[in-house]
This record gives structure tokens, sequence and C-alpha cells, in this order.
């Protein structure tokens, strides 16, 4: 077959439509035989699959691709579907959002401008604004989607840097070039925040160390007093603070800020407030809406659908309360965009946003509302934090483990201890083994982090068919490898004996 007939057109609706009825019934079938969330391979057995292909010989037909392609990705992917998939901040994906995805790809628009897009363009704004006044962002209010949380925090954060030059110099009695004024610049973010904060401000000519951690309570919640006193010290170091990034749900613990508090020092002090609700987001369409009290009065916001809202990467957004400051990132480009197509008042997307050509992810949002609706998205992502609750009943009253902090969202961080006292050394390993252990056999998949130099062990619970029965084998499961590491390391610490003279032992 030539090129040319692969190519989606008029004349080839029929075979556009038998090739994805093919790949989606094998993805179908698959997920339906699905045992456990990961095979346990290894990235040196799977290697050789994929070396082994020869790209310069295409198979031509995509029935064969597709079957080449349950040995190199299908048979051996992580499956977040699976209620034993507990580890990261990945949710399993609604259907309603899924169709919206194949749909999207298909068409293709892109969301830059109007003329590449048309009704693209007005259904992102659609749920641009829906979100903005979940949030209560107010009537000035604006956003857009962008790629995931990384990208929204970069934006807010540039958003930040440059409307606080202007008011530097504005304030200046001598002119200031940039450069003169970004050494200056720091941001202030709970210590527990997200890493892409830091990334932001590196990729923003601010260096790392512009970034300055505000310690956190037992809760790893910000301290608001300790915020503060920072944003004394640094006014009396003649600094200037262009943001405080408050962290509404935190990737390890899911703590959330406590934003009114946070706000009342941003706005005695003059200072941007970016709200990075990546994770906590889901609390915008759940009965614990509360929990996001505050979250109003931030001038910034990131959001991300693909970590609460279950649905497919990408889909994220920044949504502002003034959306005058998204002319920081509006060029014109006489063949794209011209100012001319401001005047009248034609809808260019591109104007507010870091991508020129973007994906049309706001289509899955939008088919989710439409067919479920906000509130079955809140129930779902309250069951998944009811269910942390109930597992933090369950580790509190554990004596194999020990927890960190009764959680706010649906993440628990905990760690294995053995009966007897132990070096701490052998118990951060005893952990970190538990969990390799457990990833390599395919039962289940936890994540792992860092607490004050500790290793632990973590659940994220996006799933509601995440059953407290799941929970149990899994802790079972991780206690048993952990117990075996401590024996296997006892035995070598101790020279063999007489299995007599140990009559209890197991
Ligand atoms: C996941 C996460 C991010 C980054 O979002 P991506 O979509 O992965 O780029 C930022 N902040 C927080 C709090 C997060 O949990």
């Amino acid at each position: 077959m030539s090129g040319r007939s692969h190519l989606l057109n008029d004349r080839t609706a029929e075979r556009y439509r038998h090739s994805l009825t093919d790949g989606v019934g094998r993805v179908a079938a698959r997920i339906a035989r699905t045992q456990r969330p990961f095979t346990g391979v290894t990235p040196a057995e799977l290697a050789p699959e994929i070396s082994g292909i020869d790209l310069e010989r295409p198979l031509s037909d995509p029935a064969a691709a597709l079957d080449e392609l349950e040995t190199v990705y299908l048979r051996d992917a992580v499956y977040f579907h699976h209620p034993r998939y507990l580890a990261h901040l990945n949710c399993p994906v609604v259907i309603p959002a899924v169709l919206g995805e194949a749909v999207l790809s298909a068409v293709n628009s892109s969301l830059d401008t109007w003329d590449q897009s048309a009704g693209g363009t007005l259904i992102e704004q659609r749920l641009i604004d829906w979100t903005t006044r979940r949030i209560g962002l107010g009537p000035d209010a604006d956003g857009v989607f962008t790629s995931g949380g990384t990208q929204s925090n970069l934006q807010a954060l540039l958003l930040a840097r440059d409307e606080t030059c202007r008011l530097v110099r504005k304030n200046s009695e001598t002119p200031l070039r940039t450069a003169e004024i970004l050494p200056r610049l720091r941001v202030l973010a709970s210590e527990c925040g997200h890493f892409s904060v830091e990334k932001a401000a590196t990729l923003l000519g601010l260096g790392a160390e512009a970034v300055i951690p505000v310690p956190c309570d037992d809760s790893r919640r910000m301290r608001p007093d300790a915020l503060a006193a920072e944003l004394e010290r640094r006014a009396r170091a003649g600094e200037t603070v262009m943001a405080v990034v408050a962290t509404a749900g935190t990737t390890d613990f899911g703590s959330i800020d406590p934003l009114p508090e946070i706000a009342d020092h941003c706005e005695r002090a003059g200072v941007w407030l970016h709200v990075d609700a990546a994770y906590g987001c889901g609390l915008l369409v759940s009965r614990r809406h509360g929990l996001l009290d505050g979250i109003s009065r931030a001038d910034s916001v990131t959001v991300d659908y693909h970590k609460s809202f279950f649905q497919p990467v990408s889909s994220s957004a920044i949504l502002v309360r003034d959306r005058a400051a998204l002319r920081h990132v509006t060029y014109h480009a006489d063949y794209l965009n011209p100012e001319r197509a401001a005047e009248m008042a034609i809808p260019n997307q591109v104007d507010k946003s870091l991508q020129t050509t973007r994906r049309f992810d706001a289509l899955k949002l939008w088919m989710t509302l439409r067919v479920m609706g906000a509130d079955a998205i809140g129930e779902l992502f309250d069951e998944v934090v009811d269910r942390a609750a109930e597992t933090w009943r369950l580790l509190a009253a554990d004596p194999r483990y020990e927890t960190v902090t009764e959680p706010q969202l649906s993440t628990l961080v905990f760690r294995h201890v053995p009966r007897h006292p132990a070096d701490p050394a052998l118990v951060d390993r005893a952990n970190l083994h538990a969990r390799e252990a457990l990833a390599a056999s395919g039962e289940a998949i936890v994540a792992g982090t860092v607490v004050d130099g500790r290793h632990y062990l973590k659940f994220t619970l996006l799933n509601p068919d995440t059953t407290l029965a799941d929970i149990t084998t899994v802790l079972d499961l991780l206690a048993q490898h952990a117990d075996r590491f401590h024996a296997t390391e006892a035995a070598r610490a101790t020279p063999p004996r007489p299995a007599l003279s140990h009559p209890h032992a197991s």
C-alpha cells in the first residue's frame, strides 16, 4: 500500500474505523484479562524486544503492528486501572475522556488559534471559566490548558516574575534593567512543595537557590508564622519576594497548606500567591470542597485534571485571577495571531500559552462533564479519600508499621518496623527491599519516599476499585518481604547453630 493510503481522509474513513476498532478491541481484551498491575519485567529483559525491531522494515499492516505491540508494550505495561496499583499520582481513566481522546487526535485541532480549532477554542474557554468559577477566582479570571502541573507552575511563576518586575520598575526612581532586578527575586515555597518550583526558578533565570523553603508543621503543612518571619527577613535583606507557592495536596503527604492564613500574609506583603493544586484539585468537585477554603484568594492556581479528575495524560490548566497578567506571554506573529485579530476579538489561545501548537486536551474533560457530570467525578475522588482514612486506621492499629501523618487526601506514608529493634540503616534497606520485591512479583506496586532522611513506603490511592482487602493483602506481602530480608540479614550476621537449639524458630 502506498503511504497515501494511510492518510486519514474521505477515501480512507472506513479503514480508519476498522483499524481503530481493531486497536480498541485489543486494549479492551488486555484490560479485561489483566491479573496484576505489572509483570515485573526488568529493563534488561524488555530492551531486546524493542531493540530487535527493525525500523527500516515496516509491517505495512496495522494488525501486524498491533500483534507486535503485544510483546513490546501491552504485555508488560504498568496498568493503572488495576486495584493494586498504589504507587504514583496516576488515576484510572474514565471512558468518556478516553472517547474524547480518540476524537481529538483524529480531528487533530490545534488550539493555538481560532482558525485552527473553531469550537475547540470555545470549549476550552468554557472549561477554563467553569474551573475558575469552582475556584472562586472572580469575574476577571482566565487561564489556559497546559501539558501538566510542571508547565502550569512554570507559567504561574513566569507571570509572577514579570508582574513583580513591572511593579519594581514602576516604584523605582531610576530606570532599572531586568538583569538588575532578577538577582533580588525570591520565591517562598513549603519545604514539602513540588520540585517543579525549583525547576521553574532555574528556567526563569533566578536559579534554584532563589526558592526559599518555608518549614512545615508535623502534618507537613506550611507554617504561616514561619512564612511571616521569612517574608520579613527577605524584606529586611532588600530582597523582593515575587511569589509565595502554597500547595493544596503535597505529592507525598497530600497535605493542604493553611490557605487563608497564607493568603492574609501575601495580601499584607503585596506578594503574588500561587496555589499548586495539581493533586488537590479533585476537591473542587468533592463534598470536601471546604478543605480548599482560601484558594479563591490566589493570584494563580495549578490544576491537574490528569491526577484527580480521572483524565488521561495530559490534562492540566493554569488559572489566573486577573486575565491581564497573561499578556506577559503574548507575542504576535504576522502569520499566526496578528494584533489585528486581537482587535477584532478573535480568540487566539496562543496569546495566553507557553506553547504554540497545542492539543485539544480540553475535549476529554468536556466529554466527562457532559456524560458523567462533575458530581460523579467528585464522588469517585471522595471514595479514594475515604479509603485513605480507613487505611490510616488500619495502619495505626498494625504493629508491623509506623506512619507519619494522618492523610487529608489519598496518600499514606508508612514504613515497616521489625519486631525487634534493629539498626536504622537495616530498617531502611528492608523497606527498600520490600518495595522492590513486591514490584518484581507484579502483585502490587507501591511507591517509596524519604522522610527526615529515612526510607518510607507510600500508597497513592486514586482507584475507587481498590478495597481494604486489597490493601490488607499488600500490607501482608510487604511485611513478608521485609521479614524475610531481616531473617536473611540475621542469618548472615550470626553463624549457623544446630537447629535443636532453636525450638521456637519459625
Ligand atoms: C504532580 C505534581 C506536579 C507536577 O505535575 P505534572 O503534571 O506531573 O507535570 C506539581 N505539583 C504537585 C503538587 C504535584 O503533585
